[in-house]
């Protein structure tokens, strides 16, 4: 059986003491957790080492990043690198958030360097996809997450993608209340377990985890997830309050 993963992403949310406050919420509420599935808390760089101390020992939860540099190490002043997270204590980072995308002016060809730099320090990948209004608008999003998968991870060997879980985010439903059905969630999930498969053949497929992300919260994440190529979530903004991210975790199927 494949993973099932459950992401928060704080973005450039909290101060410290809010940031320590959430984790134990969501500590004293969480479920024991069957061996498939697992917890991710993405935070900003500057909350990394508390979170890992707090989530030391426990089981099934880790430690994430938002970000990493394309680059080694060296004179690249604000930049930190993959070794520096995995040294801090994180397990999983977040790479081609459509965010860094589009603020950031991040290409396909940086977020394949730093999948590469993820990957050469051990850290799992939560990589993302997912296209904008206008192209869902013009029916083309399945060819837009296709291009963006096939030039991101599709470097990759048979035995790294075991550390690729792929987040499916439409732009047009992160922040805005508007969630993606879940006939269309189920959809181009399946187109993208579909692409991995033509590649990397139907074993590997059926062992990456897919997340939906996009408006994700209580209310809707149990019917998301009992999508069958939908294997859990990437949660902004339901992600800042313990019991709608516990809420979340608990429709993990
Ligand atoms: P929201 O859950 O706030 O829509 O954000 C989704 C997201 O971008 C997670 O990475």
């Amino acid at each position: 059986m494949r993973n099932k993963i459950v992401a928060a992403n704080w973005k450039m949310n909290l101060n410290l003491a809010e940031g320590k406050q959430l984790v134990e919420g969501i500590l004293a509420g969480l479920p024991a957790l069957e061996v498939h599935k697992h917890v991710v808390i993405a935070s900003s760089f500057v909350h990394i080492a508390q979170t890992a101390a707090q989530l030391a020992g426990k089981s099934n939860i880790h430690t994430g990043a938002q970000n990493c540099s394309t680059e080694t190490s060296g004179a690249y002043t604000g930049e930190v690198s993959a070794a520096m997270l995995k040294d801090a204590g994180v397990s999983y980072v977040i790479i081609g958030h459509s965010e860094r995308r589009e603020y950031f002016n991040e290409t396909n060809a940086m977020l394949a360097k730093k999948v590469n730099q993820a990957l050469a320090n051990g850290l799992h990948i939560l990589f993302c996809c997912g296209e904008a209004l206008e192209v869902r608008d013009a029916g083309t999003q399945n060819a837009h997450v296709e291009q963006q998968i096939k030039e991101g991870i599709f470097h990759l060997s048979a035995e790294q993608m075991k550390d690729i879980t792929i987040a499916y985010e439409p732009i047009w439903a992160i922040g805005t209340g508007r969630t993606a059905t879940s006939a269309q969630a189920q959809e181009i999930h399946a187109h993208i377990r579909s692409v991995v498969a033509a590649q990397y053949g139907a074993d590997v497929a059926n062992n990456v985890p897919i997340l939906y992300g996009g408006s994700c919260k209580p209310s809707n994440a149990a019917e998301l997830f009992a999508c069958p190529d939908v294997d859990g979530g990437l949660i902004g903004g339901a992600s800042l309050k313990a019991d709608e991210f516990l809420g979340i975790i608990e429709a993990m199927k």
